[in-house]
C-alpha cells in the first residue's frame, strides 16, 4: 500500500535571533578585532542570503587567544570546584533561557531543520553543560587515589554538523576539570558559537577561559602548530579523518594529549524478526536526521535477505512522507545541505553510485529555487566494493545490502575501515546482545538509533579515531593523573 503524503499548511518559525552585523574574535573575555585584518561571509544555506561578517583568526591572532587561555590557567585551575560548578550551572540555566534563540540560529546557520534543533541539539547541549557541572566537585571520586589535575591549555576544533553541541562537547568537560581552552568552530557554522560567548560573558566566566577563534582550516592548523610548539597542552578535534590523520602526524612525539572523534560509515542492521515499521523509524533517523551530515550516521543498511524486498518497500513509502525544505519550518523533517562544496561531494557520490551499477530511489518533491538541497535516497544492490559502500558521503544517501545469515551480517558490518556506531534491530535479546558485542564500533544502539546522553561515553574505534567524549571516560582526556600526563 502506497501512503500519500498529508500536506500541511507552512508553519515557519517566528523567532528570530538578535544578530550583530559583525563578530570580532573571542579573546580574553571580549570580542576584538583580527589581527590579520581578513573577515569572511557566514551564510544561510537554505538561502544562500549572508548573516553575519564574521573575523578570519591568523596565526598571530590563535597566538593571542592561546596567551590569554595561559594567562587564564593558574587562577581558574586553582578556582575551587564548587565555584567553578556553580558558573557551569549558569551557563546551563543560561542556554535553556535562550535556546528557542539559539536553535532558529543553528537552523538558520546550519541548514537543519528547526524541529532538530530545538529538540534534540539544544536539550543536549544545555544537558552537557549539567552533567559536567556536576563533576565539578567530584573528580576526586570520578579517579580515586589518582589526584586527577587539570592538563592545562586546551585546543579544540569542530566541524559544522552540530556546531553547538560538538562546542559544548569539548568545553564542558574541559571547564569541569579546570582547564582553560582555545575553541575554533568550523567555518561555515560560527554563530552560535559566537552566541555562547555572549553567554559565558554573562554568567560571569572569568576573562581567558574560553577564547574563540573563528577561521577555516588554517586558524585549525595555527592551533596544531602551537600545540606542536609546546604552547598548547591538549588537542580535542571532531572533523573528518584525512584532518585528523594530518593532526596525529604534527604531533607524534610531542607528547600533546590528543582525542580524535572522527568519521564513519555505520551500519544499521535489520533482521527479519524485528518489528519492522519500527525499523523503519531507525533507519530513517539512522540516515536521514540532520541531513545525514553526521558522523554517526547509519548509512550502510544491512537487511536480512528474506524481508529485504518487503523492508524496502516499506522505506520507500516512509521516504515519500519526508518533508524537504525550509529549516525553519516546523514540518519539515530533511533541511539544506550545509554548503555548496558539501552538496558538490554528495552530488559526485551520487554520480558513483549510479555509474558503478547500484539503483537509487530518491523522495521525489520539490525544492527551493536557492540554497543547497539534496532530496534523500536510497540505492539498492550496491556490492561491497562499490564506493558508496565503502566512504563516509555525509549526506542523505542510504547504500542497501544484504545478508543471510547472523554471522554474515557482523562480517559485512565489520568489514570498514571505521568504527563509530552500530544499530541492531531484532526482538530476540540474545541476538541483540550476541551482535553488540561482536560489533567493532564505539556505540551500539538496539532497537533505536542516533540516541545521546552526557552520562554515555561516544568515541570510535579504527579510522574513527580515538578517546571518549561524555561520560567519566571523557573527563579523564582533561585531566593528568598522579601529576603525570
Ligand atoms: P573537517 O575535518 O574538514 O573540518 C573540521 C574542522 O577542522 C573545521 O573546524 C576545519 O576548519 C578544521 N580544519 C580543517 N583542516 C584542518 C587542518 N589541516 N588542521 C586543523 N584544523 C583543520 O571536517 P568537516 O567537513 O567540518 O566535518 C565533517 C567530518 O567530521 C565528517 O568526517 C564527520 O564524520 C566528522 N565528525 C565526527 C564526529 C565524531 O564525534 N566522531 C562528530 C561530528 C563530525
Amino acid at each position: 500500500m502506497t501512503i500519500a503524503p498529508l500536506s500541511y499548511a507552512p508553519a515557519p518559525e517566528s523567532v528570530r535571533p538578535t544578530l550583530k552585523s559583525e563578530y570580532g574574535l573571542f579573546i580574553g573575555g571580549r570580542f576584538v578585532e583580527p589581527k590579520s585584518g581578513k573577515t569572511f561571509r557566514t551564510i544561510n544555506p537554505a538561502t544562500e542570503e549572508a548573516l553575519a561578517t564574521v573575523s578570519d583568526a591568523g596565526e598571530a591572532d590563535v597566538a593571542r587567544a592561546v596567551d590569554a587561555a595561559r594567562k587564564a590557567l593558574p587562577k581558574w585551575s586553582k578556582t575551587r570546584p564548587a565555584e567553578r560548578a556553580k558558573i557551569l550551572f549558569r551557563i546551563a540555566r543560561r542556554i535553556q533561557e535562550r535556546s528557542r534563540e539559539l536553535a532558529v540560529l543553528e537552523s538558520m546557520n546550519g541548514g537543519k531543520p528547526i524541529k532538530e534543533s530545538r529538540d534534540e541539539d539544544l536539550p543536549l547541549v544545555a544537558q552537557h553543560f549539567f552533567h559536567h557541572a556536576g563533576w565539578c566537585d567530584k573528580l576526586d571520586y570520578a579517579f580515586a587515589g589518582a589526584k586527577p589535575q587539570p592538563v592545562g591549555v586546551c585546543g579544540q576544533i569542530i566541524p559544522w554538523n552540530f556546531p553547538l553541541l560538538m562546542a559544548a562537547w569539548k568545553l564542558a568537560p574541559a571547564l569541569a576539570c579546570g582547564n582553560t581552552c582555545v575553541l575554533k568552530p568550523a567555518e561555515t557554522t560560527p554563530l552560535t558559537a559566537l552566541m555562547l560567548a555572549e553567554i559565558l560573558q554573562e554568567c560571569g566566566l572569568p576573562d581567558g577561559v574560553v577564547n574563540i577563534v573563528t577561521g577555516g582550516p588554517d586558524a585549525g592548523r595555527a592551533i596544531t602548530a602551537l600545540a606542536a610548539k609546546g604552547r598548547i597542552d591538549k588537542i580535542a578535534f571532531t572533523g573528518s579523518t584525512e584532518v585528523g590523520k594530518a593532526i596525529a602526524r604534527t604531533l607524534a612525539g610531542s607528547g600533546v594529549k590528543l582525542t580524535l572523534e572522527l568519521g564513519g560509515k555505520s551500519p544499521n542492521i535489520v533482521f527479519a524478526d524485528a518489528a519492522l515499521d519500527q525499523a523503519v523509524e531507525g533507519v530513517v533517523s539512522g540516515i536521514w536526521f540532520n541531513q545525514g551530515h553526521v558522523c554517526c550516521a547509519g548509512s550502510r543498511l544491512f537487511v536480512e535477505e528474506s524481508i529485504h524486498e518487503d523492508f524496502i518497500d516499506r522505506l520507500r513509502n516512509r521516504m515519500r512522507s519526508l518533508r524537504v525544505g525550509d529549516p525553519l519550518d516546523k514540518n519539515t523533517d530533511v533541511g539544506a545541505i550545509n554548503s555548496k562544496a558539501q552538496l558538490a561531494t554528495i552530488q559526485r557520490y551520487l554520480k558513483a553510485g549510479s555509474d558503478e551499477g547500484a539503483a537509487k530511489f530518491e523522495v521525489d518533491c520539490a525544492l527551493p529555487k536557492k540554497g543547497f538541497w539534496c532530496r534523500p535516497c536510497i540505492f539498492t544492490g550496491v556490492q561491497p566494493s562499490h564506493t558508496i559502500a565503502r566512504e563516509e558521503i555525509f549526506g542523505p544517501v542510504l547504500s542497501v545490502m544484504t545478508f543471510r545469515t547472523p554471522e554474515e551480517a557482523v562480517q559485512r558490518a565489520n568489514n570498514t575501515t571505521y568504527g563509530l556506531s552500530a544499530g541492531v534491530w531484532t526482538e530476540k535479546a540474545a541476538r541483540a546482545l550476541e551482535m553488540s558485542n561482536r560489533l567493532n564500533a564505539g556505540v551500539v544502539w538496539l532497537n533505536t538509533f542516533n540516541r545521546f546522553d552526557a552520562s554515555a561515553p561516544f568515541g570510535g574505534y579504527k579510522e574513527s579515531g580515538f578517546g571518549r567524549e561524555g561520560g567519566r571516560q571523557g573527563l579523564s582526556a582533561y585531566v593528568k593523573l598522579g601529576g603525570g600526563r
